[in-house]
């Protein structure tokens, strides 16, 4: 068994985040990026660095690397929710890329369970699982359907025959790049399918003046849901605020589970083989 030490190893699991202040990555500050040197003077993140104090990489990221005897790895999701949405149900696939490994007779189970006991409340992880570069363009290049649950605020008062109307069919969109992306993302149309599932008011009705809805909503591939709901001055044609005529916005947003490209059979997530597979 004299192998050559490897200069990395991947490892494959599926992540729930369960809180709304946690970035998937390390989020650097957009200033001095994290530079030793020049984040001492940086005003923006008086030094730290980072914006936030941890994130899903890292909270992963510290147990791994004291197990695999390294403190760098590169973190692969297969797509990621913003800082302030849930990651629910199934949870999200992952590769976790350890580089420079000295240890590699490392427990997974161990591991994954190491996890998810110094995070209790923030992250689980579920599946854990050795795996191989390949397995990161898969995660990276694999369409996948969303299903989201999503707290609204509607200015107005709505008819509940305006909301039955809308639930239960798939309704095609084009949606223009959102302004809080561009700088990102290119600046085009995209023609996307979202379906209302299920559309509840919630018991604190805002009175008058306003509903607080709480909608299930699936969306295609590569939908920016928040957009959906509020439409963005139009920006999203059409959106549920252009539907009710009237102003909306998401307050609260979870990932509710990650589907297959059309939504309608959802991935296993019992083990390997797990997201992609069938590709
Ligand atoms: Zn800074």
């Amino acid at each position: 068994m004299n192998q050559p030490p490897k200069a990395k190893v991947f490892i494959e699991g599926r992540y729930r985040k369960l809180v709304r202040d946690l970035p998937q990555t390390v989020f650097f500050c957009p200033d001095c990026k994290g530079h030793p040197r020049r984040r001492k003077k940086c005003e923006r993140c008086e030094g730290f660095g980072k914006l936030t104090r941890d994130s899903v990489q890292e909270l992963i990221g510290w147990v791994a690397g004291k197990a695999f005897g390294t403190r760098k790895n590169k973190f692969h999701g297969a797509g990621r929710e913003d800082i302030d949405v849930r990651m629910l149900g199934n949870g999200r696939p992952f590769v976790l890329e350890m580089v420079s490994p000295k240890i590699f007779d490392v427990d997974l189970a161990e591991l994954e369970a190491e996890v998810n006991r110094r995070n209790e409340g923030r992250i689980e992880l579920e599946g854990l699982h050795w795996t191989e570069k390949a397995r990161v363009a898969i995660l990276k290049e694999t369409p996948h359907a969303k299903e989201y649950a999503a707290v609204v605020e509607v200015d107005g008062a709505v008819d509940d025959d305006k909301l039955d109307a809308l639930v239960g069919k798939r309704i095609d969109i084009t949606q223009h790049t959102p302004k809080r992306v561009a700088h990102r993302r290119a600046d085009l149309d995209r023609v996307r399918w979202i379906e209302f599932q299920s559309i509840e008011r919630l018991e604190d009705e805002r009175g008058e003046d306003g509903t607080r809805l709480l909608i299930r909503l699936l969306t295609q591939h590569g939908t920016y849901v928040k957009e959906v709901l509020s439409g963005e001055n139009g920006n999203t044609e059409p959106s549920l605020a252009s539907l009710l005529g009237l102003p909306c916005r998401c307050v609260e947003l979870d990932v509710a589970a990650i589907l297959d490209a059309e939504g309608e059979e959802k991935v296993q997530h019992t083990g390997p083989p797990v997201f992609g597979s069938g590709l």
